[in-house]
C-alpha cells in the first residue's frame, strides 16, 4: 500500500488503470535483487499473499512466523504479518529469506502483491476504489520498456483482474472498517480480541490452497467479518 502523504516525492504525477502501459518493465532483474533488501517491515502481506506462502513452502503461517520468515507489526493501529529481512552476521538488515544465493526470487511464481508491483504501488480513492502508480526511480535499474499494468501483475484474463480488483476492494474496505472500529473501542482488551479476530481468521485460519476456491473462501470470511461490523 502507498500512502497519499508523501506521494509528491516518489510518483511520476501519473494515475494508471490496469489497461494503462506503464514503463516500468526491466528486459529481467538478472540477480539485481536491489529491493528485495533492506525493506525493513514494508512488505506487508495479505490474505492471499499468506495463502501463496503456503503453497510455495509447505509451512503453515504460525510455522513461517516461528521460522522467523515473517514477523507481526502494528501497521495503523491492526497486527498484521510483513516479510522478515534476515540479520546478517553483525546484527543488521539483510535480504528476504526467498532470496537465493543467485539473487533470484526462490518463490517467483508466489511472491506477495507487493513485490509483484514493484516498482507500481496502489492507492486508494475515497469510495474504496483503487488505482495504479509508478514509484519514480525505485527500480534501480536503466532502460525499462513499456508493458501494460495488468499483464506486469500477471493478470492475464478478464477473470483473474476481476477476481483481483474484487479482492483487493474487499480486503482494503475490511481494514478500514476495522481500523474505525478500533477507534471507537474503550478499553485495550477490546482492541486486542479484534486484533486477535483479524489475525486468526485471515491468517492463522488456513486457506484452501486454490486461487478460485480461495476467492470464495475469502468472500465467506469477509461477509462474516462484515456482518459483526455493520454500522462501524
Ligand atoms: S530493483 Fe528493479 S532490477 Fe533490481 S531486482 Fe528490483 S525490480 Fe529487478
Ligand atoms: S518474496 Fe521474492 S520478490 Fe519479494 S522481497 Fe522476497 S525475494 Fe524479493
Amino acid at each position: 500500500m502507498i500512502r497519499e502523504e508523501g506521494l509528491d516525492a516518489i510518483w511520476d504525477g501519473r494515475y494508471y488503470s490496469g489497461s494503462d502501459l506503464v514503463r516500468c518493465a526491466s528486459a529481467g532483474c538478472s540477480g539485481c535483487s536491489a529491493c528485495c533488501h533492506f525493506t525493513s517491515d514494508t512488505i506487508i502481506l495479505d490474505p492471499l499473499d499468506v495463502m501463496r506462502l503456503e503453497k510455495a513452502s509447505g509451512s503453515s503461517f504460525l510455522e513461517l512466523l516461528e521460522a522467523d520468515r515473517i514477523q507481526l507489526s502494528v501497521t495503523d493501529g491492526l497486527i498484521l504479518p510483513h516479510i522478515r529481512m534476515k540479520e546478517t552476521p553483525s546484527g543488521g538488515e539483510g535480504g528476504c529469506p526467498w532470496l537465493t544465493e543467485e539473487g533470484r526470487c526462490g518463490i517467483h511464481a508466489y511472491r506477495p502483491d507487493l513485490c509483484r508491483l514493484f516498482p507500481l504501488g496502489r492507492v486508494w480513492n475515497e469510495d474504496g476504489t483503487f488505482r495504479y502508480i509508478l514509484q519514480k526511480d525505485a527500480c534501480v535499474r536503466p532502460g525499462k520498456s513499456k508493458v501494460e499494468v495488468n499483464k506486469w501483475l500477471g493478470l492475464t484474463t478478464k477473470e483473474k483482474v476481476e477476481d483481483d480488483r474484487i479482492f483487493h476492494e474487499r480486503w482494503h474496505g475490511l481494514l478500514v472498517k476495522m481500523r474505525r472500529k478500533m477507534a471507537l473501542l474503550e478499553t485495550d482488551q477490546q482492541r486486542s480480541a479484534l486484533s486477535l479476530y483479524l489475525l486468526r481468521n485471515f491468517y492463522e485460519r488456513r486457506w484452501i490452497a486454490d486461487e478460485a476456491r480461495f476467492y470464495r473462501q475469502f468472500s465467506i470470511r469477509c461477509n462474516q467479518a462484515g456482518d459483526g461490523l455493520e454500522g462501524v
